[in-house]
């Protein structure tokens, strides 16, 4: 679906589709998977450009590309992270909508309330956008460490909203929640590892006070995919079911059982196959209901993380996607908990989850600037006097395959099958004549501008028979070796980014994000490509693309236009990527804005965050700036003494030092 450009007036006609023929902007959603993974907040307006609806489809919609425009106008180079704020909010809506539907249709007599688990983006805007967004839920919040443990205690006012306490716990964390609990806040202490009820019996004993308790159980369901060992007799967290008892009978000696609350249970991030979950949560209704059985007062069923993202669109339980949406999953917790709870007659407990992923993936878009492209010139050097016999044979196997493509030849009753054999036969001599002009540069007898002629004119064949194939009507049975072609002609587009700061999973895991062009995409496409990043680190590019359950090692890509940008997007990387992304080379963290749709249209810059200085990155290697340039001023000073610069170069040198420290680390447009 084409959206309609936010600028132009209701009303007003569309822009002409497409401006080479028979590629429309549809076209360009239909090639980059938007009308799938974008649904609803991304989309292509008429003009080829991306369209945000930040409020999905409550309405409201901005040009990506002239925002990015206006941003840099205020300063705010790429590559920039777009965060949009109402995105995040509308996740929340969705959560909490598709709960309160199953919980309706289920009949089931309890609640669902939900906790951002903070290790998903601890970035100070996001995790006060979600609580503020969160109140009327009594969204709550989950922390991993006592770093987490501040930011959630400072952050969660509201004394209805859980704190879910996860990871490993100290002395000093346990005391922390049992006196938070004496401010007003939830905070439940999940037991993680065995030896942990132990700190709790004396720490509660110490203080007068207990915090609310949870256990944390190891499953046996199997699961699957990249995180398939977070289940299982060795999965890190969790206790054995003979330690749940254990624990159990060590609370109730203790007197603190009343205030055991919680079961907790997480398979795995991006459980795809939602077959997987259905297992665990049987299980884990189970061994609820026996915790009930043994006295616990209980109340709360936390299902963890894993609510996946449909990263390609392709709707299966491949590692870029899910089998399931966003209501399957709520039906399935909320139905399998009730068949666990109503035989037993078993009070439904409040349904929690730790859904990170889910919630903030989406909210958040990286652009990124195309620097320059490399690949294989398609300019045909011209002849030269008295031109050696093997370049000729080139240059005329180049001129037929042209004349192919304009027709010259007569096509018969089988006519594109003899196309074909045609090119074919064009490219086999084509293959010949460059491995003649090698072994011929080998043995001294062509120079090395005719080889340089010779590899020209190689590459300018392949493009003719390329541009030929595309023309040929769709169903052609193109032979194996030409097919490839295309991919042989794919040329590296250099990005402004660092994949290790910006994308880490790419390179950690080999996660699939939708990567596309947000302009041009009314424009077909020339070229294959894949990108490579600042880095000076081969393994610093992104050369895996999403392919409808599959993935694709190049991507469409569009010819450069001297003068114009060329603006990349990297979507639903709002989890995880930032505080993964590291400083490999210095790359620091890019400029980042929170946007919101202002209330009489346009949209409102919240928050602006700037991208780390080369002097904070140099500072977080424990160089001190001042006396980097001091020393290059001692340096400059002994050469202006020996007369090897000029009085006026030394001050341009210094100038450009002082400025590169007050700047972000990328690159200047
Ligand atoms: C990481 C984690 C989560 C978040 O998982 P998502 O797949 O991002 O929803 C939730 N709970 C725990 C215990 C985790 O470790």
């Amino acid at each position: 679906m084409v959206l309609a450009d936010p600028s132009s007036p209701p009303g007003a006609p569309a822009a002409p589709a497409g401006r080479s023929d028979a590629w429309s902007a549809a076209d360009g959603a239909a090639l980059y998977g938007l009308d799938r993974w974008g649904e609803p907040y991304f989309g292509v307006g008429a003009r080829g450009q991306v369209i945000v609806q930040p409020r999905g489809d409550r309405g409201g919609s901005l040009d990506l590309v002239e925002l990015v425009r206006e941003l840099q106008g205020r300063d705010l180079t790429l590559p920039l992270l777009i965060r949009f704020d109402d995105i995040l909010e509308d996740r929340l809506e969705r959560l909490h909508g598709a709960f309160e539907r199953a919980i309706a249709q289920y009949g089931y007599n309890g609640r669902y309330q939900g906790v951002f688990p903070v290790k998903c983006n601890q970035q100070r805007h996001v995790v006060e956008q979600l609580v503020e967004s969160g109140r009327r839920w009594h969204f709550g919040l989950e922390a991993g460490s006592k770093a987490e443990l501040l930011i959630a205690l400072s952050l969660l006012d509201d004394p209805d909203a859980l704190l879910i306490c996860n990871g490993y716990k100290d002395r000093r964390y346990i005391e922390t929640a049992i006196l938070a609990r004496r401010l007003g806040r939830q905070p439940v202490v999940v037991i993680e590892q065995a030896d942990e009820v132990e700190r709790i019996i004396a720490a509660s004993s110490a203080l007068g006070g207990a915090p609310f308790i949870g256990i944390r159980a190891k499953l046996s369901a199997r699961s699957t995919g990249r995180w398939g060992s977070s289940v299982g007799e060795r999965a890190k967290f969790g206790l054995s079911i003979p330690d749940v008892l254990t624990t159990v009978e060590r609370l109730r000696e203790a007197g603190l059982l009343d205030d055991l609350r919680l079961l907790h249970f997480h398979i795995g991030s991006q459980i795809n196959d939602i077959a997987v979950l259905k297992d665990a949560l049987q299980e884990a209704g189970q061994i609820y209901a026996e915790l009930t059985r043994l006295g616990a007062p209980m109340g709360f069923l936390d299902v963890g993380g894993g609510l996946g993202i449909d990263y390609d669109g392709s709707r299966t339980a491949t590692a870029a996607s899910t089998n399931y949406s966003l209501q399957n999953y709520a039906n399935d917790v909320v139905a399998t908990i009730r068949e666990c709870c109503e035989p037993h007659d078993i009070r439904p407990p409040t349904l929690v989850s730790e859904s990170g992923r889910a919630l903030a993936s989406h909210f958040s878009v990286l652009v990124f600037d195309v620097l320059g492209a490399g690949g294989h010139s398609e300019t045909v050097p011209p002849p030269a006097e008295g031109e050696a016999l093997i370049l000729r044979n080139l240059r005329d196997t180049h001129a037929l395959i042209t004349a192919i493509a304009a027709g010259d030849l007569e096509v018969d009753a089988a006519g594109e099958r003899a196309v074909v054999e045609r090119l074919q036969e064009a490219w086999n001599d084509a293959l010949k004549f460059k491995e003649d002009a090698l072994t011929a540069f080998r043995l001294g007898y062509l120079s090395l501008p005719e080889r340089a002629t010779a590899e020209r004119l190689t590459w300018a064949s392949c493009q003719a028979i390329a541009r030929q194939l595309e023309g040929l009507p769709a169903g052609t049975v193109i032979p194996q070796e030409l097919q490839a072609l295309p991919a042989a002609l794919a040329g590296t587009y250099y990005g402004n980014l660092s994949v290790f700061r910006s994308a880490p999973d790419t390179w950690a895991i080999d996660q699939l994000f939708p990567v596309l062009p947000i302009h041009r995409l009314d424009e077909r496409p020339t070229r294959l490509g894949s990108f490579a990043d600042l880095t000076c680190d081969s393994d610093g590019k992104i050369a895996r693309f999403i392919d409808r359950g599959q993935v694709k090692p190049l991507l469409e890509l569009h010819g450069l236009r001297p003068g114009e940008p060329y603006w990349i997007g990297l979507f639903l990387g709002g989890a995880y990527q930032e505080v993964m992304g590291n400083l490999h080379n210095l790359f620091g963290s890019t400029n980042a804005v929170h946007i919101r749709l202002a209330a009489g249209g346009g949209y409102r810059v919240d928050h602006v965050v700037r991208g780390n200085t080369n002097a904070e990155v140099l500072e977080a290697m424990e160089h001190d700036p001042d006396l980097l340039l001091e020393r290059l001023r001692l340096a400059s000073e002994q050469a202006i003494g020996r007369g090897d610069l000029a009085i006026s170069d030394a001050r341009r040198l210094m100038a450009h030092l002082k400025a590169s420290l007050e700047q972000t680390t990328y690159l200047e447009a």
